[in-house]
C-alpha cells in the first residue's frame, strides 16, 4: 500500500487534464487504479511570459509519460529547469531520476534520498525561477515527508496527497500520523484565510475551486471517522481489522487494507491524547 492515496467520497468535479491556472498545466499519468483516482496529475508550472517550468511530480516510471511531459513544456516554449517532490510515493516520485536524466535537472524534496543534486526542501523556501514564486509549506500527516507549494500568483495551491480533487486521502501509518495531518489541514486553511488562496492543485483527481470548502470538510470527515472509531471501541471493537469492517463498512473491500492505515493512525492518536 505504499502509494496509498484515496478513499472514496463524493465526486466534486470532472477529470482535469491541461491548463488549469494561468501558471499551471496537467499532464496526467496514466496510472489511474482505485487508490491514485484517475492517475496522477503532474503538473508543470511558469510564469506566463517566462521560458523556464518547474515539474512538480514526475509520476510512475513510464517513459511515455515523462516525455509527454517534456513535449508538453516544448510545445509551451520553455525549458523544464527544476524538478520537486511532494512526497516519495512512488506514484508521484518514481520517474524523478528518469525525468531528471531526461531534463538535466536536479530533483529537491524534503526527504534526502529522493534528491538528485545537492538541495532540498525545507518549510519556508521561497523557490524562485524565471520569475515564479514557489512558497514551500511542510504538509505531514499523509506522509511524514508531504509538502505542498503554495504559488501566491494564481492564489493556488499544490497539495500532492495531502488535499485530493475527490474522496479523502490515506493518513499512511506508521509514516503518516494523524495529530500532524490535522495541523497540516489547519495550515493550509489559514493559507485560504490568511493568504486568499481559493484553488487546490492536487495529486490526483480534478482541481478544486473552493480550497477553503475542501480544506474544512477534510477536517469535518476526519472528526466524524475519529468519532466513528471511538464509538466502535466503546461498543467492544478492538482489533484494527474488526474497527475498518465496522466503520468502513460502506467501501469497498480492495480498499480496507488502506482504510486500515488510517484507522492505525487514528487508534495512535486517540491514545496518544488519552482517549482511548
Ligand atoms: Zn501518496
Amino acid at each position: 500500500m505504499s502509494d496509498a492515496a484515496a478513499l472514496p467520497g463524493q465526486p466534486r468535479g470532472g477529470v482535469v487534464s491541461g491548463p488549469a491556472t494561468p501558471r499551471t498545466v496537467n499532464v496526467l499519468a496514466p496510472n489511474a487504479s482505485p487508490m491514485t483516482l484517475d492517475g496522477t496529475n503532474t503538473w508543470i508550472v511558469a510564469e506566463p511570459d517566462s521560458d523556464l517550468a518547474v515539474v512538480i511530480d514526475p509520476g510512475p516510471q513510464d517513459d511515455a509519460h515523462l516525455r509527454a511531459v517534456v513535449d508538453t513544456a516544448e510545445r509551451a516554449g520553455r525549458r523544464i529547469a527544476l524538478t520537486l517532490l511532494t512526497h516519495g510515493h512512488p506514484d508521484h516520485a518514481e520517474g524523478a531520476a528518469r525525468f531528471a536524466e531526461l531534463t538535466r535537472t536536479k530533483v529537491r524534496a524534503l526527504d534526502p534520498v529522493l534528491r538528485l543534486g545537492d538541495e532540498g526542501l525545507t518549510a519556508g523556501d521561497v523557490i524562485t525561477i524565471g520569475g515564479l514564486e514557489l512558497r514551500v509549506v511542510p504538509t505531514p500527516g499523509h506522509t511524514a515527508d508531504s509538502l505542498s507549494f503554495h504559488l501566491p500568483a494564481d492564489r493556488a495551491v499544490l497539495t500532492g496527497d495531502t488535499v485530493l480533487g475527490r474522496g479523502t486521502t490515506v493518513v499512511a501509518h506508521p509514516d503518516g500520523r494523524l495529530g500532524d495531518y490535522l495541523d497540516s489541514l489547519r495550515r493550509l486553511r489559514s493559507l485560504t484565510v490568511d493568504d486568499g488562496v481559493h484553488t487546490v492543485l492536487p495529486g490526483h483527481g480534478p482541481v478544486l475551486e473552493d480550497a477553503q470548502g475542501a480544506v474544512d470538510f477534510y477536517l469535518a470527515h476526519r472528526a466524524h471517522r475519529l468519532a466513528q472509531v471511538e464509538t466502535a471501541i466503546e461498543a467492544g471493537h478492538r482489533t484494527p481489522a474488526e474497527l475498518v469492517a465496522h466503520v468502513y463498512a460502506d467501501v469497498d473491500r480492495s480498499l480496507w487494507p488502506a482504510a486500515e492505515l488510517s484507522v492505525r493512525a487514528q487508534l495512535e492518536y486517540l491514545s496518544e491524547h488519552g482517549l482511548v
